[in-house]
């Protein structure tokens, strides 16, 4: 009697059983791959499960319980059967193809597994594979070699499948496929020479581990702190989605105000609030994917356009109430962007940059909102699309312009300053607003270009005339968060002063109110560089966000610009005007320069002039003109 060694069988069998077991407790994607990676398993178990029944059958009962040796190895043969097909299904369901296509090739392939199967079964009587002669001793049939074929046919057809199917594989997947062959493939090996190994069950347990280790790990794909999908998983699935064409309707959640709670209560009751947040939204939705995507950005897929809108109104509800968390009764908004049929849109990253623009078109409010994609917010959105491409093309050949808005003093009564304006104009869309190509350049890392070329252009053109320095005192420009914090872009715009050969004390920098309010070490170091030189900084937009006054005061402004909005009720609202006129009084009292920004009106000018504001800007001053105008309204007096 041979003595086979069951060691190997032993161990696998454990090594799978614990990768099921942690593979079904963790939240998993549902998709055609870790449904067939699930079965897989499942099936290696049965397979080991029934090589050590049937060994230990075959060795120890000797001739005794013929029946029970024969069906059980019948089961184990089919299972073989089974085993040799799951890898091309599994290879098969990894392909970025639509699910129809893969189902499609699974039905194909598994044809001669089924017909395998009923000769399998069939084999009980006609004895092909095996047989029990009378005295119950196990007997090879003339067709034992089938299996091994079988096998090897299939092992074939998925080396050359995964091969021809390489693009829609990639080089990851398709290495662990190798990965899992030759595994397989060595096991077998020993196990025909050294029979009583048992080395086969081994192999299926080593190759599955391979696969839980790489492409089916869910420990891999979920957010440590609340247990949902991670980005990682959102872009494979979602380009799955995309791929198969699925209809998903999906819905994103931005916490706001996380950075807010992060910094008034600490991180650790922002991770809880995020906690009790996650909490909900599985509540609220029966499906469990829920992503997330950024630091406090949620994504949740709805699979039908009614669970969406049930999912979406509770969302609405939840955020628009206070919530209970630790004792701290806590407001916490959201803004809530809903996609509906988001393949429409063709790949993960631009779905997610879609989101990034919904969620770009909330206004400034304290509120849960919701933003929905619709016609106009698509084609918004694809407008921005094509700014963003034609902004490399104008950075390349330098397309921008300058326009220069010249801003009134009520002390000479006469033109001080003048704030540089750039200027994009597209061949076939025509102007685009500084508004737009700012905010696409600065989300789209473009942004320190643009401002360089602009702050050269604004340079060369005063250097080339110079007299524009005797008629006013300064230029402002414009520098975003984004630009102004820029490793080098300080150093870089001194620069262009000197190369120029311009005087510092003639450029003043205007920063918008929201980046002086995220106040650090770094912004301060930038703004002292400036200030050393001689250049002078403006506080721009004042009134229009939530200014930190605390942390405006920390840096050395000289002038302040009030904005716009704050303007436009001081001639109808009594209780504006009263507002308005406090904050210059206030602002001047401590020193700094006031400048009224959008100043349209005669009753403003006079309004304004009377509260003893020092500069005014506006259309009714002047309009951002080009250069030329700009020459000919400082110069025409004396032509
Ligand atoms: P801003 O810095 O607040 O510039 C003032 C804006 O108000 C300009 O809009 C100007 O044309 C407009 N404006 C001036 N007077 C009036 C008025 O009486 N009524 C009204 N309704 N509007 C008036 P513009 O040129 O469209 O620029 C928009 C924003 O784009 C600027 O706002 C600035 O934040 C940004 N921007 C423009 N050029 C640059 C640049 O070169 N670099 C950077 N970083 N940002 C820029
Ligand atoms: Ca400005
Ligand atoms: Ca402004």
């Amino acid at each position: 009697m041979m003595s086979y060694n069951m060691d190997f069988l032993a161990a696998s069998l454990v090594l799978l059983v614990l990768i099921l077991y942690h593979f079904l407790r963790r939240k998993r994607l549902r998709n055609v791959n870790n449904r067939i990676f699930e079965i897989l398993i499942l099936v290696g178990i049965l397979d080991i499960v029934f090589d050590i029944i049937t060994t230990i059958l075959m060795c120890r009962a000797d001739g005794k319980l013929v029946v029970l040796t024969k069906l059980s190895l019948t089961f184990f043969y089919i299972l073989q059967d089974i085993i040799s097909v799951a890898p091309l299904f599994y290879t098969q369901s990894l392909r970025d193809v639509p699910t129809e296509k893969i189902k499609k090739s699974i039905v194909f392939w598994s044809v001669p597994a089924v017909i395998l199967g009923i000769v399998i079964v069939t084999n009980y009587w006609t004895g092909i594979f095996f047989y029990f002669d009378e005295a119950g001793l196990y007997h090879k049939g003339t067709y034992y070699l089938t299996m091994y074929i079988f096998a090897l046919v299939y092992v074939t057809i998925l080396a050359i499948s995964s091969v021809v199917y390489y693009k829609e594989l990639g080089f990851a997947k398709f290495t662990v496929i190798w990965e899992f062959m030759l595994i397989e493939g060595i096991c077998v090996l020993i196990q025909a020479m050294w029979p009583r190994m048992l080395m086969t069950g081994f192999g299926i347990g080593l190759s599955i581990t391979v696969l839980y280790l790489t492409l089916n790990n869910p420990y891999g794909f979920t957010d440590n702190l609340t247990g949902v999908f991670d980005k990682s998983s959102f872009d494979r699935w979602m380009q799955e989605q995309i791929i198969r064409k699925n209809d998903i309707n999906l819905i994103t959640v931005d916490l706001y105000k996380l950075k807010r709670i992060n910094k008034v209560f600490g991180q650790s009751f922002g991770d809880k609030v995020l906690i009790f947040v996650t909490q909900i939204m599985q509540q609220i939705m029966e499906s469990e994917h829920i992503f997330r995507i950024t630091g406090n950005r949620f994504l949740i897929i709805t699979n039908s356009l009614t669970d969406y809108e049930k999912v979406r109104n509770s969302l609405l509800r939840f955020f628009k109430e206070d919530m209970r968390i630790d004792g701290e009764t806590l407001h916490f908004p959201a803004i809530i962007c809903g996609i509906t049929d988001a393949a429409k849109l063709g790949e993960s990253d631009v779905l997610l940059q879609y989101v990034e623009y919904l969620a770009s078109l909330s206004p400034d409010t304290n509120d849960t909102i919701l933003i929905q994609d619709d016609e106009r917010t698509m084609r918004g959105f694809r407008y921005e699309e094509e700014v963003e491409r034609f902004l490399n093309t104008a950075i390349e050949h330098d397309l921008f312009e300058v326009q220069y808005q010249l801003i009134y003093s009520t002390e000479t009564g006469d033109y001080v300053t003048m704030e540089a304006l750039s200027r994009l104009r597209h061949p076939n869309l025509g102007p685009i607003s500084p508004e737009v190509f700012i905010s696409v350049a600065e989300r789209s890392g473009q942004i320190a270009d643009i401002g360089y070329l602009q702050f050269r252009r604004v340079c060369r053109f005063i250097h080339e005339h110079e007299e524009i320095m005797d008629k006013i005192e300064k230029v402002k420009f414009n520098l975003s968060p984004l630009e102004l914090l820029k490793q080098g872009q300080s150093k870089m715009l001194i620069n262009v002063i000197r190369e120029f050969d311009l005087p510092f004390s003639f450029f003043q920098f205007e920063i918008t109110e929201t980046v002086a309010t995220e106040y650090s070490d770094n912004l301060y170091r930038v703004v002292s560089e400036f200030i050393n030189n001689g250049i002078g900084l403006s506080l721009d937009d004042f009134g229009s966000g939530y200014a930190n006054l605390n942390t405006v005061l920390k840096l050395p402004f000289s002038s302040i610009k009030i904005d716009r909005s704050l303007l436009s009720g001081i001639c109808e609202d009594k209780q504006v005007a009263v507002f308005y006129q406090n904050i210059v009084s206030i602002l001047q009292n401590m020193g700094y320069d006031i400048i009224s920004e959008g100043v349209e009106t005669r009753e403003q000018v006079e309004l304004l002039s009377g509260w003893g504001v020092d500069m005014l800007q506006g259309y009714y001053f002047a309009k951002p003109l080009d250069e030329k105008e700009l020459l000919q309204t400082l110069f025409q007096k004396e032509k």
